[in-house]
């Protein structure tokens, strides 16, 4: 069996990896010409690290990234609302990472092209359309050194090209353009020292004004008595002109700085940690409604290209990790690659479209606007503003329904399990 991968992005390479440890043939294409280590921080759940453990990257992970141990809310002002532990102050098997998306997708990428072959990253091939036939696929590619459309024939073709996924816009042409919730976001990474436990991620405000996001990526600088720290500037500007969404998009500091004038915490300075990033980034809080489809015969959507959704929760790469795990293993199990990704779809769909509903709800959010609402000058006892029912019950819920259970191969045991994973 011969597949094509069309984007090595996370949810791509980490396909590439699993697909090629079933012992199945795998082309990743990518239209960027030089894969650049891009983005900011991204988080990797307990579920989805185990999944690169599995592929043999624990060692690496753990050097490039901070294995997470606390999520602490705090209202604007700095007062503690809610505590919890995660990855493995949680009880979980694995850790749940932070990590530079960058790094992670150079990691990635650099695995591949150790394992697969040095040509099985093609870059500088954008995917444009796809032909079936009852026994293979032929893709259009534009390849730019050549400028011209290549065909590629295989018996598989992924769609994990992103938001704004060719593959997908070929399966669903009327889509248009992703959803905008009128919630502007900027992001940037500073040098800093380390705040709380040094690998604690913060959330500040709400989502109903403006909310900042606060967590250290790099193991390097931990190493060093330091903190990188990735932050998430996200203001609610409904009256705004939406942006199209674009991951390289420079934002500006004279933007977001005014929405955090006077906000400091224990331990984080956020105008002076606005202020400290060599290069801030602008996106919009975008995602697409949910679809009832992802595979048609031969081509299959996974990650962002599936799914796409708001980045909140650390479920965008985890998500995308997990597809390409059970993707993987229900090709390498059937006759038919047509069967094998209808039981990817089978397995994963309804999981992945309901964090994907979860998150428009922004549901830790909920616990963060009632303080503002009830408190909105600060507050010196929690207790006195929220009951402990309302913390644990908005909580729980999106512990819920963002780790749901994500086991869809069967005959991989020692999967985790957050149903029954302790907290
Ligand atoms: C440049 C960039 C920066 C990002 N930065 C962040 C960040 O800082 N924080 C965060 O939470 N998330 C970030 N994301 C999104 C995040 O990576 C995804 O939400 C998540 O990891 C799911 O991954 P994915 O593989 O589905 O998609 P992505 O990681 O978005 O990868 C998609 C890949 O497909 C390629 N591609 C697109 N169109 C085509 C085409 N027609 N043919 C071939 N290849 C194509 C893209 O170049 C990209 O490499 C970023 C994405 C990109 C592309």
């Amino acid at each position: 069996m011969k597949v094509l991968v069309a984007g090595a992005g996370i949810g791509g390479l980490t396909a590439a990896l699993r697909l090629h440890a079933e012992g199945i043939d795998t082309l990743v294409i990518d239209s960027v010409t030089e894969l650049l280590p891009l983005g900011v921080g991204i988080n990797l759940l307990p579920h989805a690290t185990a999944e690169l453990c599995e592929l043999g990257l624990g060692d690496a992970l753990a050097d490039l990234a901070i294995p997470t141990a606390e999520l602490v809310h705090l209202d604007r002002f700095g007062n503690e609302i809610w505590r919890e532990p995660r990855g493995l102050a949680a009880g979980f098997d694995h850790p749940q990472y932070s990590v530079h998306r960058g790094e992670l997708q150079s990691l990635l990428a650099a695995t591949v092209r150790a394992r697969l072959g040095s040509e099985a990253i093609r870059t500088g091939m954008r995917f444009v359309s796809a032909r079936q036939y009852p026994d293979r696929v032929c893709s259009t590619v534009h390849d730019r050194a050549l400028d011209r459309a290549v065909e590629i024939t295989t018996d598989v073709v992924i769609g994990a090209d992103g938001l704004h996924s060719a593959v997908r816009a070929g399966l669903y042409p009327d889509e248009g353009a992703p959803h905008w919730n009128g919630i502007r976001m900027w992001r940037g990474i500073t040098m800093s020292q380390p705040f709380l436990t040094g690998a604690s991620m913060v959330m500040a405000g709400s989502n109903h004004t403006a909310k900042l996001v606060a967590y250290p990526i790099s193991a390097a600088a931990r190493g060093e008595g330091r903190a990188l720290i990735n932050w998430v500037a996200e203001v609610r500007m409904p009256n705004h002109t939406e942006q199209a969404a674009n991951w390289h998009r420079i934002g500006r500091l004279d933007d977001v700085l005014p929405h955090y004038r006077g906000w400091r915490f224990d331990g984080i300075d956020v105008e002076a940690l606005l202020a400290g990033s060599e290069r801030i980034l602008e996106y919009p809080m975008v995602d697409r409604d949910p679809v009832g489809r992802w595979v048609f015969d031969r081509i299959a959507l996974l990650g962002d290209a599936a799914h796409p959704m708001y980045p909140i929760g650390s479920n965008g790469g985890s998500q995308a990790i997990l597809d390409a795990g059970v993707l993987a293993a229900e090709l390498a199990r059937a006759d038919d690659p047509r069967d094998g990704l209808t039981a990817y779809e089978a397995a994963r769909l309804e999981t992945a479209n309901a964090v994907v509903l979860a998150n428009r709800d922004i549901p830790a959010d909920r616990v963060l606007r009632l303080v503002e609402e009830r408190a909105p000058q600060g507050f010196d006892r929690i207790a006195d503003v929220l009951t402990e029912d309302e913390l644990r019950m908005i909580a729980g819920g999106y512990r819920q329904t963002s780790a749901a259970r994500v086991s869809a191969a069967p005959d991989r045991p020692g999967r985790f399990d957050p149903v029954t994973a302790p907290r």
